[in-house]
Order: C-alpha cells, then sequence, then structure tokens
C-alpha cells in the first residue's frame, strides 16, 4: 500500500506508544493538534503543518484538534477563522471524530487561565511589574549579557494579586502593568532568554473577535499554548524549530501547573521539526499582504498565490498538496524545497486520473482544400490513454482548422517533421492530424510582413486513425488541432511562478524586485468543444500543454474559463 515513510516524529510516536507514555483511560494515545493564529491566510507552509499533525492522528489511530490560537484580539477575525476550517478541510482533513467536533479556540480558556495566573501569583511564581517596556526590555538583557532583576521582582504575592485583579477590571491603561514568571531566583541570568521572567499578560484595552469586550488583559502565546494544549489532553505538540527556545518554559509551565492540581499527568511533550521553505515563493503574512494591497496579484486567492486559497484556485489539487508535504519529509535542520516538487507531484496525481483534451493556445489556420465545404466527419479520442473504460470523446473534422502557430515552418530546421511547404520540385510535408487524417502541405498564404497567415493542405479520405487505410501512412509528425467551426473559444491563463528569484526575500533583499512581469499572460484559446461542459474546479491534461483547470471563479456553465496549473515538464532548471 501507500504507507507513509518514516520521520522523527513518526519514531517518537511510534516508541510513546510501545512505552505507553501517554496511556490514559478513554484517551487516544496520540493527540495532536493544528493551531492557526486567525490573522491571515494559510500557505504551504501551514499545509505541511496539518499534514504532520492530521497525518499523526490519522495513522496511529489517535486524533487531532483544530485550535485558533486566537490571544492577539487587534489582529483576529471571523473571516479569517472560516477561510482556514475551509481550507483544513479542503486539504482532505476533520476535526471531526466520533461524533464530536475537536475545534477549540485558546479564547475559550480565558478564564481558567487567569484562574492559573492567580495561583502562579500566590504560589510566588510569578508577579506584576510595573516597569515601562523600555526598562524591562533593558533590564532583560541580551545574549551576551545576564539580565537585571526588576525592582517589583519581590513585591509582595498579596500585592501582585491586588494589580493583577485591578489590571482584570480596567484600573490601568494599556503598558503600565504586565504580569510576568518567576520561574527561579536566578532566572534573569539563564543563558536561555526565554526563561527571564517572561510576560504571562498584559493589558490591551481592544475588542476581541469572540470575547467582545469581556476582557482587557490578555494572555501571551507562551502562556497560554502550552495550557491549551495541557487541557486538550494533547500528548505531542509540534510545533517548528524557533521554538527549541521556548520548550524549557513550556516544560516548567505545565509541570508546575500539574503539580498545582490543574492538570492530569502525563502531561504535554513539544517536539519541534524544520518549517517548510519553498523556492520562488514568500509567505510572510506581510509580504503576502502587501501583494494583495498593492493590486500586484487580484486577491489572496490569485493562482499565483502560495496561500492554500490560491493553489485551489490554480488547480492544485489536496492530493498534490499532501504528496508534495509527504515526500518533503520532516527534519530537524532548516533547508530548501524545490516549488518544481509540488508540480511534479500535481503530474504525479493528476496523470493517471484527469480526461484528456486538445486545446489550440497559439492559433494557425488550416485549410483542407480538398475537403467539401460546409461538411464534417467525427473522429473519436480516448478520455483517457489508459483507461480504455473510460470510453471516448469525439469532435469534428471540417475544412477549416486550428493548429499551434509552431506546427508550421516555412523553412524547416533539422528534425522538423510538421507542416512544410513544397519548394521546387519537392512536395510539401505529410503529417497526421492526431485522430483525425494525413495531409500533406500545399502551399500557405502569408501577411505583408510574410508572416504565414493560413496552410493550405490536402487530406487522404482514407487515412483516417483507426480505419484499415491509417496503416498506409507513414509520417513523421503528429499534430493536434480543433475544427475552426466548431471550435469552444475559451479564455485561457498561462501562469508562471511569481518570482524570478528562488529565494526572493532571503538576506533582507526587496522581494519585489524579483516579481516576473510574465507570471501571467491571457489569451484566447480553441478548444475542444466538448470542453464546454468543463465544470469549475474539472481538471484536464490538454495534450502537449499541461494540466489545466476550470477556473472555480470566473467559470460559467458552458463558458469555462482555464487556467493552465503546470506544463507537463518542468520548463525551470534546464
Ligand atoms: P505569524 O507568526 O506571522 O502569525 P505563522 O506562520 O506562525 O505566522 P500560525 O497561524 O501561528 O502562523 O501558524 C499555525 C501553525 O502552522 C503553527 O504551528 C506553525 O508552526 C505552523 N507553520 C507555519 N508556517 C509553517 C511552515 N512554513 N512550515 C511548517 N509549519 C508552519
Ligand atoms: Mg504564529
Ligand atoms: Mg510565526
Amino acid at each position: 500500500a501507500n504507507a507513509p515513510s518514516s520521520n522523527f516524529l513518526r519514531a517518537i510516536v511510534e516508541n510513546d506508544i510501545a512505552t505507553g507514555k501517554h496511556k490514559r483511560p478513554g484517551l487516544p494515545s496520540v493527540i495532536t493538534r493544528f493551531p492557526p493564529e486567525p490573522n491571515g491566510y494559510l500557505h504551504l507552509g501551514h499545509a505541511k503543518s496539518i499534514c504532520v499533525n492530521f497525518g499523526l492522528a490519522r495513522d496511529y489511530a489517535g486524533r487531532c484538534h483544530l485550535r485558533f490560537d486566537d490571544t492577539n484580539p487587534e489582529k483576529e477575525e471571523q473571516e479569517y477563522v472560516d477561510t482556514i476550517m475551509d481550507s483544513v478541510k479542503w486539504l482532505g482533513f476533520s476535526w471531526e471524530q466520533d461524533g464530536e467536533a475537536w475545534l477549540h479556540y485558546a479564547s475559550d480558556y480565558f478564564d481558567k487561565l487567569y484562574e492559573m495566573a492567580e495561583y502562579l501569583i500566590k504560589t510566588g511564581k510569578a508577579y506584576v511589574d510595573s516597569q515601562s517596556a523600555e526598562e524591562m526590555a533593558k533590564n532583560r538583557g541580551n545574549f551576551s549579557t545576564l539580565g537585571t532583576n526588576s525592582p517589583f521582582r519581590n513585591r509582595p504575592a498579596e500585592e501582585s494579586l491586588q494589580l493583577f485583579r485591578d489590571m482584570k477590571a480596567g484600573k490601568y491603561k494599556d503598558g503600565e502593568h504586565i504580569l510576568r514568571a518567576k520561574i527561579s531566583e536566578d532566572a534573569m541570568s539563564s543563558p536561555n532568554m526565554n526563561m527571564r521572567d517572561p510576560a504571562l499578560y498584559r493589558i490591551r484595552h481592544a475588542h476581541h473577535h469572540r470575547t467582545g469586550d469581556k476582557w482587557c488583559i490578555y494572555p501571551m502565546y507562551d502562556y497560554t499554548h502550552p495550557i491549551s494544549d495541557a487541557i486538550e489532553n494533547i500528548t505531542h505538540s509540534i510545533c517548528t524549530l524557533e521554538f527549541q527556545d521556548h520548550r524549557p518554559f513550556y516544560d516548567w509551565l505545565v509541570d508546575t501547573l500539574a503539580e498545582g492540581g490543574f492538570f492530569q499527568r502525563p502531561v504535554p511533550r513539544q517536539y519541534e521539526f524544520a518549517r517548510l521553505n519553498t523556492t520562488y515563493v514568500v509567505t510572510s503574512k506581510r509580504k503576502l499582504r502587501q501583494l494583495v494591497e498593492e493590486g500586484i496579484v487580484s486577491g489572496w486567492d490569485d493562482p499565483r498565490m502560495p496561500t492554500l486559497v490560491g493553489l485551489r484556485r490554480r488547480g492544485f489539487t489536496p492530493e498534490s498538496i499532501q504528496l508534495f508535504c509527504e515526500r518533503s519529509g520532516v527534519s530537524k535542520a532548516d533547508g530548501w524545497i524545490d516549488m518544481g516538487n509540488l508540480e511534479i507531484a500535481l503530474r504525479d496525481d493528476l496523470d493517471p486520473k484527469a480526461p484528456r483534451g486538445i486545446a489550440v493556445l497559439r492559433p494557425l489556420k488550416l485549410i483542407v482544400d480538398n475537403f467539401p465545404e460546409g461538411e464534417s466527419v467525427e473522429c473519436a479520442a480516448p478520455v483517457h490513454p489508459h483507461h480504455p473504460e473510460w470510453g471516448t470523446r469525439s469532435f469534428p473534422f471540417s475544412k477549416e482548422l486550428w493548429i499551434e502557430e509552431e506546427d508550421f515552418m516555412e523553412v524547416p530546421t533539422k528534425g522538423y517533421f510538421r507542416f512544410t511547404p513544397p519548394v521546387d520540385d519537392k512536395p510539401g510535408s505529410r503529417v497526421r492530424l492526431k485522430y483525425g487524417f494525413v495531409a500533406e502541405c500545399t502551399g500557405y498564404d502569408k501577411d505583408e510582413n510574410g508572416k504565414a497567415t493560413a496552410v493550405h493542405v490536402n487530406y487522404f479520405p482514407d487515412s483516417k486513425s483507426g480505419t484499415p487505410g491509417a496503416d498506409n501512412y507513414k509520417v513523421k509528425g503528429t499534430i493536434t488541432w480543433v475544427s475552426a467551426a466548431n471550435a469552444l473559444q475559451a479564455e485561457v491563463r498561462l501562469y508562471d511562478r511569481l518570482f524570478t528569484d528562488p529565494h526572493p526575500d532571503a538576506g533582507g533583499k526587496d522581494f519585489k524586485a524579483a516579481l516576473n512581469p510574465k507570471a501571467l499572460e491571457t489569451i484566447t484559446a480553441y478548444l475542444e468543444p466538448g470542453l464546454a461542459k468543463a465544470n469549475a474546479e474539472d481538471r484536464f491534461q490538454f495534450e502537449r500543454h499541461g494540466y489545466f483547470v476550470a477556473d472555480r471563479v470566473d467559470s460559467q456553465p458552458g463558458k469555462p474559463v482555464f487556467n493552465r496549473i503546470t506544463t507537463l515538464k518542468d520548463s525551470w532548471g534546464g
């Protein structure tokens, strides 16, 4: 079968299951979570985290929670909650299991978080600091200097408690006080900056998208996250490498609160893996927003965006994104994954399942001079070359056809086997019009600049593909075509990478300097008439040209608009 390959996270989970490390009555041995902050659209990097977390739950009979980490009231909105839920489902995962929705919001824990903060104050493990933000930053020190204790560090617990309650009651302005942890007496000289009396709560007189104006103090991410994990009985809390230095605080917090009777043991454990960095994209929310707000792209779902809504609109399948994430592995060291791998995954996914179609993207008229005017002959082609059971599609052959411009050359180069005109006493070339007839070039029309405007041929009526006569014609070239009178004229969008630089924002570079001016070309193409029936999001392989999808926003019944997802072969890097 399609067994997922092993990686260090799977090894940890398997070992924990074997040793019964997280065994608790009535709970699965593996509970993970995907914890987005609802402050933007999900992108390819988030897909990686979704695949890792939901994938572990799926593979080890566990479950994965979707948890909105909504502790930053100013930046968060319901719109983002909705799109994140849509994207997780679209990607093929679900937080609904065993008749329950494992859907949580950190804001649902605000009361509990507050109660635990009071406990930490009462037990001397947290205090209210009244220094200014500047003093605090200065006294924290840096990697080469030790921190200095705050003058408020040893204020009596009762005083801190009263101040904290007054903070909650709205008696102070933003920034006047802050609640900090006191992990140990000498924590301010810890080599780990995250252990130097980290902030637990700050004052923010701000409206929250779910709790409204109930709160004017909000818990910090580093305080909220471990507690949310513990409340939800998470076993493996998986995050990216930059949180490695936060792990000692995570462990201290959940252990301290378990000691206080707030949670059952075993407590959750944090594990870090390398984030997914993909070439040719930027994923910083600030930069993506800039692309949208400056009109460089048409929106968050522009098919050139690395957002999941953008990748979906471009035509990438959920399966191809899962395959890409699976193949990119789980590593403990940062690195780059080539964008070409997503395109390969898309081809691998669609080649066996996408119906075929014919499109002429750069049309040139072909006139079959010996074919009767006004008549036509039906030609048949398989829906898919490896699925005869899917049957055939048919389309007419008639006097005037569209072929690709590149399928005619006035003066052929060596090895060119498509249409070329007669020269002196040498006849023009013979080419098979795929699924139709063999035809011989008899001449061409050109405009005042010498550019070919129409190619003339005579066809051989007994050469039709699939008939016994076909074998009598040995030709070296085969080309695709559509009947001019019957073709579906459609808008086709040819997409390319948004950036020409594989690392558009590395080392503080101006990422907009690397924008690819050719990332979108909109053309009018001629398609096989049956494609008029394509529904939004139907995907096809157009022979020679690659994989295409009927745009989910702009396609109308009978009038699809197609996006090229990717070409048939990698055209980048040789
Ligand atoms: P920001 O910090 O700008 O808000 P973020 O990318 O950290 O953005 P979150 O909503 O916090 O956004 O991310 C949700 C989860 O997705 C986190 O667990 C985070 O570690 C994970 N994640 C984000 N980007 C990547 C990535 N490139 N590779 C793997 N996991 C990622
Ligand atoms: Mg984040
Ligand atoms: Mg982040």
